[in-house]
């Protein structure tokens, strides 16, 4: 089990029919395990996920890098380097890099961050869009990625910068601001193919407007599901996170997704998970749950 970022590979990389993935580790953060399990009771989670002395438990950083035929697309950016040390101690972030563990994972994958065409945003949470942008040696916050094009959900975004009570630790505006004062949005509306072979597509439950990545390519599916199922571990339909705005519609978009994901024998990709990348669900159990030797 991963307790430190050294743990994980910087980059691992995968085919979905002629397109090149990789899964980039843009470092760890520790949350509350609990809150990671909903109403799930501690003696089952722990079992899949051991919590430390402050009953926190390790998640990735995952992001995914596609080589699409007309596109370099990053999705989702990490935390990012611009949060301050109590920031970075309440929520154990681990992502030390050049000038983080993302851009490192960019190189790794034989890539420079000036080469990425479009950045794509599964939602606006500080830990998936944290790394939109950073804080350069004057101290101005700026885009991380100023050649790309940025893709969210135009509600998303609306919601982002609604910041009531219960949403707005989670929406911070460095992360979505500047992308919006250097021109950089393309926003989308529902199920939209973004570039060949990339498609968004709505999942909504933990924000009103999250959504999952569909790469295809010939017979191929790969689905970056983000935190409609954060890691293995939230495969079964009532595994919910408490961070969830509306967890039973949470429920019905994973049930969706697990259909599809065994009738086309997708490749599950986990932004959270604390070992496991990917894996394909076993169409012969009865419950939601990965094939032994198709997971990394
Ligand atoms: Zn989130």
């Amino acid at each position: 089990m991963t307790r430190d970022i050294q743990d994980l590979p910087l980059s691992r990389s995968t085919t979905v029919g002629s397109i090149r993935i990789h899964a980039l580790e843009a470092g760890l953060q520790w949350l509350d395990g609990g809150a990671m399990f909903g109403v799930v009771p501690k003696p089952l989670w722990e079992r899949r996920i051991p919590a430390d002395d402050r009953n926190r438990i390790p998640l990735a950083l995952r992001c995914m890098l596609v080589e699409a035929p007309g596109a370099l697309v990053l999705v989702d950016t990490g935390i990012g380097n611009k949060e301050d040390e109590k920031f970075r101690v309440i929520y154990g972030v681990q992502n030390e890099g050049t000038p983080t563990r993302l851009e490192d994972a960019i190189r790794q994958a034989g890539f420079e961050p000036s080469d990425i065409d479009i950045v794509l945003d599964t939602h606006l949470h500080f830990d998936h869009a944290g790394g939109n942008t950073l804080r350069d040696e004057d101290g101005r916050v700026r885009p991380a990625f100023p050649g790309a094009r940025y893709v969210v959900q135009e509600a998303e975004l609306v919601f982002a910068k609604s910041r009531n009570e219960r949403i707005r630790a989670s929406y911070l505006e460095a992360n979505h601001a500047p992308v919006t004062e250097a021109g950089l949005w393309d926003l989308v509306r529902g199920e939209v193919e973004i570039t060949e072979g990339v498609h968004v597509l709505p999942t909504p439950g933990h924000t009103p407007h999250h959504q999952s990545v569909l790469v295809r390519s010939g017979a191929e599916t790969a689905c970056f599901l983000a935190d409609v199922c954060p890691t293995s571990a939230h495969l079964p339909l009532p595994w919910i996170m408490g961070y969830d705005l509306e967890p039973l519609v949470t429920l019905e978009s994973k049930r969706g997704l697990w259909t599809r994901a065994r009738e086309e024998d997708w490749l599950l990709v986990f932004e959270h998970d604390p070992t496991t990348a990917w894996g394909r669900l076993d169409p012969d159990a009865d419950k939601p749950a990965l094939r032994e030797g198709v997971v990394a």
